[in-house]
């Protein structure tokens, strides 16, 4: 991951000498906004480097970050990197840093609806765009396009699936972990507070064993646990707990009427309030 400030020729080639596959990049908005959250020239000077990545053998990869704030310029984004040559694209959403941010009402915020109509969009977009062979590889990241797809019927549950087994979905306590310079070892550096121990003083096969569990607790989703995706999907708990302050509390942005589940419940709340302006 990295800026394009200071991409040239030499650069990506010296860097492609030096073992670098892929080189991720931001677009956070059309150019206004991404120019907003960035700095002045940031969007034209990314899309601009994108070709150089290429020409030197390097993965060019853009990623944006969804919230309320860009959700409606997400397919404009799509063209201008597509137009631009990237190799591969997605998203992932916003993880709010504090109840507020999570709340409607918060420019961030975006409501369940309107992130669904957001991934019907893209699907099609992206659907028509390898139709024409387009080079970008569109990453379909978030688990909740599972649940899009189940809809769609593009997804189904397989018959020998064994009962309390994780297929796919979330990572977090089952195949990923993220280990900071520091030593941190965390179950996910998205989730807040989600720090397990630290490498200078425990092992990490230890804390693979022992204290990674917290994270394992797949009963506990309050959600999740009713759904019969949970074994493929349980959304994305860094941005449950960063609306709520819970690792299993619901996913703000699923969609899903989920039996069992209460109603009453804040996630579900949620969903009444408008989304918020753009
Ligand atoms: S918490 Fe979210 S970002 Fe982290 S592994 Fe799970 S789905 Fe991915
Ligand atoms: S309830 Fe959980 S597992 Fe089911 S669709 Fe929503 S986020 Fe995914």
């Amino acid at each position: 991951m990295g800026n394009p400030f200071h991409l040239s020729d030499e650069v990506c080639q010296r860097l492609h000498a030096l073992g670098c596959e892929k080189y991720q990049m931001s677009i956070d908005g059309l150019e206004q906004t991404h120019d907003w959250f960035r700095k002045k020239g940031s969007y034209r000077t990314t899309l601009e480097k994108i070709p150089l990545l290429n020409r030197a053998g390097i993965k060019s990869v853009i990623m944006t970050t969804v919230s309320g704030l860009n959700l409606h310029e997400i397919p404009g984004i799509i063209d201008a990197v597509v137009a631009a040559g990237a190799q591969a694209y997605s998203f992932a959403r916003y993880c709010p840093t504090s109840e507020e941010k999570a709340r409607a009402g918060d420019r961030s915020f975006i409501s369940p609806q309107d992130y669904r109509a957001l991934l019907v969009a893209c699907d099609q977009k992206f659907k028509d765009y390898e139709a024409q062979g387009c080079a970008t590889y569109f990453d379909r990241k978030d688990h909740l396009w599972t649940l899009l797809q189940y809809e769609q019927g593009e997804f189904t549950l397989p018959g020998d699936a064994e009962p309390g087994m994780m297929y796919g979905g979330c990572n977090c306590g089952n195949c990923h972990l993220t280990i900071t310079p520091r030593g941190d070892v965390l179950a996910c550096r998205r989730v807040r507070d989600s720090k397990v121990g630290n490498l200078f003083g425990q092992s990490l096969a230890g804390l693979w064993l022992g204290e990674m569990e917290r994270y394992r607790d797949y009963g506990a989703f309050k959600k999740c646990a009713h759904c019969e995706l949970e074994p493929w999907c349980r959304g994305c708990p860094a941005v449950a707990s960063g609306a709520d302050g819970d690792f299993y509390a619901a996913d703000p942005q699923c969609w899903k009427e989920v039996p069992g589940f209460d109603a009453g419940s804040a996630a579900l709340a949620q969903r009444a309030i408008p989304a918020a302006a753009v």
